[in-house]
């Protein structure tokens, strides 16, 4: 097997998306899978729409090209504002996208046109987040000019927490949110069919509230993929946090200096040997590096500990660890990790469908050669 390589289990991910969408549903939230953070994988995609989420959401038309490549035929939502060279490719493989600026939403109407169909648009407020979205003052100005727009159909309205800043949405953010969908529907007619909270920051809010006002759909990908609240950091109740582990290989391992030696003088006590090795810890090379994934975002076997990366070596502390050249370190990775290395050329992504991976039954040892540490 090659490394570097990322393993993904699918069926922690449609039991991820499962479990969310039987909790969030009795509170009439529906379930956008986020693909964004696997590339548009088609092979997760389909673990979550397998798992039962409404449609999917992607933050780049390539992604979205992909998904459609692989016969991927559901619903999917542009999340980014569309960049103006890819409003044809909206337009022809995302029913629906997020926008913030008329102009864009204007070209978006025209390309509907021209291809025979029509394009909905969800409008992402400015909540405090201050990314992209707009400042709720202007959301009716707005959604008047978008009802007024051939081509596009005003779909929704959207709210974005925690991906610029850290804070989670408070339950007075989503009453608010609930208010704008009231307030737009009274100045500009047409139902406000979608009121889309957030992202897996919300989580706790929408589970934790009996009362979602308005609010219908959160777009999820951190708690799916990775089963992580991203506020707080900490694992999700009843949520596997195990779908994807990365694979790298030992390219060098001994006993290393902690920091360069100097030409040794005569020790004044004990042996020269002596002060050496008390200086001397285990150290490792793996042949994975910043290329491959962000380096700070990764949690090494028990024993192990990051001592830092280029862009690709990594080398850790292996003092308490059995290591030998050769054998493979298996790794977890946070969101930001995972995304690299997802997008990365030189990982091979290995989907394990649940039956077989290779030839080799799942659960079945490894194979010798490969010393999982
Ligand atoms: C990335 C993203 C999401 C999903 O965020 P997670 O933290 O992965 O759940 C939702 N909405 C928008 C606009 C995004 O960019």
């Amino acid at each position: 097997m090659t490394t570097p390589r990322v393993e993904i289990d699918l069926g922690k991910i449609t039991q991820n998306a499962q479990c969310l969408v039987r909790r969030l549903g009795p509170r009439g939230i529906s379930v956008t899978g986020v693909t964004k953070a696997v590339c548009g994988h088609p092979d997760v995609a389909k673990a979550m729409l397998s798992g039962g989420v409404a449609d999917l959401a992607d933050s780049r038309v390539s992604n979205v090209i992909r998904m459609r490549a692989a016969g991927i035929a559901c619903p999917i939502s542009m999340i980014r504002a569309p960049v103006s060279h890819s409003i044809e490719d909206v337009v022809r493989c995302c029913d629906t996208s997020y926008n913030t600026e008329i102009d864009t939403i204007r070209k978006l109407g025209s390309a509907a046109r021209e291809q025979g169909t029509e394009h909905h648009v969800i409008l992402m407020v400015e909540m405090g987040d201050l990314r992209d979205g707009i400042m709720p003052e202007d959301l009716n100005d707005v959604a008047s000019r978008v009802v007024a727009t051939p081509g596009v159909i005003l779909k929704g309205i959207a709210a974005n927490f925690a991906c610029m800043g850290i804070t989670a949405p408070t339950v007075g953010d989503m009453a608010m949110l609930s208010r704008l969908a009231d307030q737009v529907e009274a100045k500009c007619g047409p139902h406000v069919a979608l009121v889309s909270g957030g992202s897996s920051a919300n989580l706790a809010w929408a589970l934790g509230q009996r009362v979602t006002g308005r609010i219908n759909n959160l777009r999820l990908g951190e708690a799916i993929l990775l089963g992580i609240d991203p506020v707080s950091g900490q694992p999700i109740h009843g949520l596997h946090t195990d779908a994807f582990a990365l694979f790298a290989e030992v390219i060098e391992t001994g006993l290393k200096p902690c920091s360069m030696p100097k030409r040794p003088e005569a020790p004044k006590h004990g042996t020269l040997e002596l002060i050496l090795k008390s200086d001397y810890k285990g150290r490792s090379v793996l042949a994975v590096g910043q290329q491959d994934t962000d380096a700070s975002g990764l949690t090494f076997p028990s024993g192990v500990k990051f001592i830092g990366a280029t862009s690709d070596h990594l080398v850790v502390d292996t003092s308490d660890a059995d290591m030998s050249v050769g054998s493979e370190m298996k790794i977890s990775m946070n969101y930001s990790a995972l995304m690299r290395s997802m997008s990365a050329p030189d990982v091979e992504k290995r989907v394990d469908h649940g039956l077989q991976i290779d030839g080799a039954v799942k659960g079945a040892k490894p194979q010798p050669r490969l010393r999982l540490v």
